[in-house]
């Protein structure tokens, strides 16, 4: 059974989380993709709102689930029994980050590999900051995120009424 962590802060899942979620489910037996929870940061959307827009948005495949984890990634990843944990790379400038993190992970847990998947290029541009962005600032998103996301965007920016 070779099982797959996708950790990430998914606040929210855009069109390019999704692309490496689809990726990965064809490269693995099983994708747990895995909102991180972390007290010092505090994103736009709670964890439990995330998690709910990821079920409803995430590709209906039987090897694909939705968890949350706190703490030290790979802890999670070895009580999962996973084989690997999946990393989105966009650009250069994801690189460093990347690559320190997966190496100090390795040293964490050397049995647990971090594979890197690159989205279709339409994707690299895009990061769940520069979506809550443009949508603060009343822009369209709708290129780059799922219509329930687009929605529950709209939701949290919209102006109090009265
Ligand atoms: P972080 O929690 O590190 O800020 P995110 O939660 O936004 O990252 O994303 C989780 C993972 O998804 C990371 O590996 C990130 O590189 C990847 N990712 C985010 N957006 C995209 C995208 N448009 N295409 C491919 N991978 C992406």
């Amino acid at each position: 059974m070779r099982r797959v962590i996708y950790p990430g802060s998914f606040d929210p899942i855009t069109n390019g989380h999704l692309d490496v979620i689809n990726r990965a489910a064809t490269l693995f037996d099983e994708v747990v993709v895995s909102v991180a929870f972390n007290e010092q940061k505090q994103g736009l959307f709670s964890v439990d709102e995330r998690m709910a827009l990821l079920r409803e948005v995430s590709p209906k495949l039987p090897n694909i689930r939705i968890a949350q984890f706190e703490g030290l990634l790979m802890d999670f990843a070895r009580r999962q029994e996973a084989t690997a944990v999946v990393r989105g790379l966009r650009a250069v400038s994801d690189f460093e980050f990347e690559f320190q993190m997966a190496l100090m992970n390795r040293k964490l847990e050397p049995q647990i590999e971090t594979i890197f998947l690159m989205p279709a290029e339409k994707y690299t541009y895009l990061s769940s900051r520069i979506v809550k962005e443009i949508a603060r600032l009343g822009g369209d998103v709708s290129a780059f995120v799922p219509v329930s996301v687009a929605a529950a965007l709209r939701e949290k920016f919209a102006t109090p009424k009265g």
